[in-house]
C-alpha cells in the first residue's frame, strides 16, 4: 500500500534476521545483519533512535533510503532485535524541494555527527559527511541559532538558520544565499528610499506651498498696510502715517544737519461750501484738493497727507523757508483755480490759506506741526487765500 512504496519497516531479531517485513523488503537474513541501522542499535545500546546514514537499497539497485530503527530489549535488558524503518529519500527530496529558499538557497537534514541525509539541492553522492567544516561546527552543541557560513557544498555564503528536531539527533538546516537576502534587502531598502523621497517630495511641496502662502499672505499684509496708511476719501497718506513719516524725516534732517518744512493746509469757509452745495459736493472738493496739492509735489521725498477734515499737510524734506514758500504759493494757486471746477455742477471758487514752518529752530518734530499750524492761523487771521510763514 502507501506505505510500501515510500518506506519499509521490518523487524529483525539478535543475529539480523527478518521477523516481520511490510512493504518491499527482501527477505533474505544477510541483507540485514551489516546494515548500520542494525549494528548501531545492537552494539551502542539505549532505546533511543538511531538515523543510519543514506544507502542504496541492495534490492532496488539505485533507490536511495534512510533508516530510522530502535534497539528492542528484552525485560532484563538483554539485545533482543531491531525495528527499523527505511524511508525512500526521492520523496523527501521532492518535499524538501518545494520549500522556497530562492535559487541559491538549500535545506537540508543532517545527522548530529554531520551526515547529510537529504538535502536540496540533491547530493551527487550519497552519504557526504560535513562534520568537519567550519559551517557545521557552528551548529555543533546549539539547540537552535543562526549563522552566516559558507556552503560545504558549493562554498555559496549563506545566511543559515538551524534547529534539532526534538527526540531524533536530526539538524534541520535552511541556508539563504546571503546576494539574494541582500537583494531583498535592497529592494526594502529601495522601497524605503522611495517612500522616504515621497515623503521630501510632500515636504518640498508643502515648502513651496507654504512659501507661496506665505508670499500671498506678505502681499495682503503689504495691502493692508497700504490700506492703513491711506486716507479713504483723498487717496493721500494719512494722519497716522504722517506722523511717522515726519518722525523719520525728522531724524533724517538731523542727522543731515538740513531743514524740514512742514504745510499746513486749511480751505477757507469750507462750511459755506457743505452748507451751500452739500457734503457731497464738499468731499469732491476735498478730492480735487488732494490732487491739486500732489500736483505741486517735485520731489520723491515729499509727502501730502490729509490731517483730518478740511485739514491737509505737506512733508517737504530739504527744503529751506524760500522752497517751502515756493510750493505753498503753487498749493495756494492749484486751490483756487481747480479746486471748485465740476464736471456735473456749477464751478464755485474755494481757496485755501497755507501756514509754512520750517526746522531748525525746534525741539521735536511736533512743535514743527505746531509752527506750521500757528502760522496757518495767522494766514487765516490776515484774510485767507494766502502763505504765511512761521517766525
Ligand atoms: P475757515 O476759513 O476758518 O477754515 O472756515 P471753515 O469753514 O473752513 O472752518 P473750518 O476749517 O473750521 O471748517 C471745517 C469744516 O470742514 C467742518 C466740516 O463741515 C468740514 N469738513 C471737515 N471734514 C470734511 C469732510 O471730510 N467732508 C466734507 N464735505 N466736509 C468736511
Ligand atoms: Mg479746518
Ligand atoms: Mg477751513
Amino acid at each position: 500500500g502507501e506505505l510500501g512504496r515510500t518506506a519499509t519497516l521490518v523487524v529483525l531479531d539478535k543475529s539480523g534476521g527478518l521477523v516481520v517485513g511490510v512493504g518491499d523488503v527482501v527477505a533474505d537474513a544477510t541483507d540485514f545483519a551489516d546494515r548500520d541501522y542494525f549494528t548501531a542499535p545492537r552494539d551502542g545500546g539505549g532505546t533511543g533512535v538511531y538515523v543510519g546514514a543514506p544507502y542504496v537499497s541492495r534490492r532496488r539497485g539505485d533507490e536511495p533510503s534512510i533508516t530510522f530503527s530502535c534497539r528492542l530489549e528484552g525485560a532484563d535488558g538483554s539485545f533482543q532485535g531491531v525495528v527499523a524503518i527505511g524511508l525512500r529519500l526521492a520523496g523527501v527530496w521532492g518535499r524538501l524541494e518545494a520549500l522556497d529558499v530562492g535559487p541559491d538557497g538549500t535545506v537540508g537534514l543532517l545527522r548530529d555527527d554531520g551526515v547529510v541525509l537529504a538535502r536540496a539541492p540533491r547530493p551527487h553522492v550519497l552519504g557526504e559527511e560535513v562534520g568537519q567544516t567550519a559551517t557545521f561546527r557552528r551548529m555543533a552543541g546549539a539547540e537552535r541559532g543562526s549563522f552566516i557560513g559558507t556552503g560545504f557544498y558549493d562554498g555559496v555564503v549563506r545566511l543559515y538558520s538551524f534547529a534539532r528536531v526534538p527526540g531524533l539527533p536530526i539538524i534541520v538546516v535552511v541556508g539563504r544565499a546571503t546576494e539574494e537576502v541582500l537583494a531583498d534587502w535592497r529592494q526594502r531598502t529601495w522601497i524605503a528610499g522611495a517612500v522616504t523621497g515621497v515623503i521630501c517630495a510632500a515636504g518640498i511641496a508643502l515648502a513651496v506651498v507654504t512659501r507661496r502662502e506665505g508670499l500671498r499672505r506678505a502681499a495682503l499684509e503689504a495691502r493692508l498696510k497700504r490700506l492703513s496708511d491711506t486716507d479713504g476719501l483723498a487717496g493721500l497718506v494719512n494722519r497716522r502715517r504722517f506722523d511717522e513719516l515726519l518722525d523719520r524725516a525728522w531724524r533724517e534732517t538731523v542727522r543731515r544737519g538740513t531743514s524740514l518744512a512742514v504745510l499746513m493746509i486749511d480751505l477757507d469757509h469750507f462750511k459755506r461750501v457743505n452748507d451751500g452745495y452739500g457734503h457731497a459736493r464738499g468731499d469732491e472738493v476735498l478730492r480735487r484738493l488732494a490732487q491739486a496739492v500732489e500736483s505741486c509735489l517735485r520731489r520723491p521725498a515729499d509727502v501730502a497727507a490729509r490731517f483730518g477734515g478740511e485739514e491737509f499737510v505737506v512733508l517737504l524734506p530739504d527744503t529751506d523757508a524760500a522752497g517751502a514758500v515756493d510750493v505753498a504759493e503753487a498749493i495756494r494757486v492749484a486751490t483756487e483755480a481747480g479746486t471748485g471746477r465740476s464736471e456735473t455742477a456749477e464751478d464755485i471758487v474755494v481757496t485755501a490759506s497755507l501756514g509754512v514752518a520750517v526746522a531748525p529752530p525746534g525741539d521735536a518734530p511736533a512743535d514743527l506741526v505746531a509752527r506750521a499750524d500757528a502760522a496757518l492761523y495767522r494766514a487765516k487771521a490776515e484774510g485767507r487765500n494766502r502763505v504765511v510763514v512761521d517766525g
